[in-house]
């Protein structure tokens, strides 16, 4: 997807702060924190988001989850804790059409989200 911001960045035209990378998945810290720790987990490939993921995607979600619970841990949130977010739609508070996993931590979360 040529105009989509999280592919330019998957493909290093426009520039992040890296965390972890491999084939698959990039993570990066987010431009606009939330809380200490705030990180986007991707897939390389563009999929628009949650509603989009279909069947042949159940690995690569296995992988974007299993990548930021490691990051978590290497970015030391554990044992103290922290929280994924997926904003999914107009609703969920989605403003960037390509799946991004927001790893959360450093400080308490209240609960519920607004
Ligand atoms: P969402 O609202 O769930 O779609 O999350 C999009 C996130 O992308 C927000 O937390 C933004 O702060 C973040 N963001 C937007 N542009 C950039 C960028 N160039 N680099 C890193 N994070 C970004
Ligand atoms: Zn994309």
């Amino acid at each position: 997807m040529s105009d989509c911001l999280f592919c330019k960045i998957a493909a290093g035209h426009i520039p992040c702060t890296e965390v972890f990378a491999d084939e698959n998945i990039l993570a990066f810290r987010d431009i606009d924190p939330k809380a200490p720790t705030h990180i986007l987990v991707i897939p390389r490939r563009h999929i628009p988001g949650l509603s989009a993921m279909t069947d042949d995607d159940t690995d690569l979600a296995g992988k974007l989850l299993m990548a930021a619970t490691k990051i978590a841990a290497a970015e030391g949130l554990v044992p103290d804790g922290y929280r994924f977010v997926i904003n999914n739609g107009e609703d969920g508070g989605q403003t960037v059409g390509h799946l991004h996993l927001h790893i959360l931590g450093g400080r308490a979360l209240a609960w519920p989200p607004g």
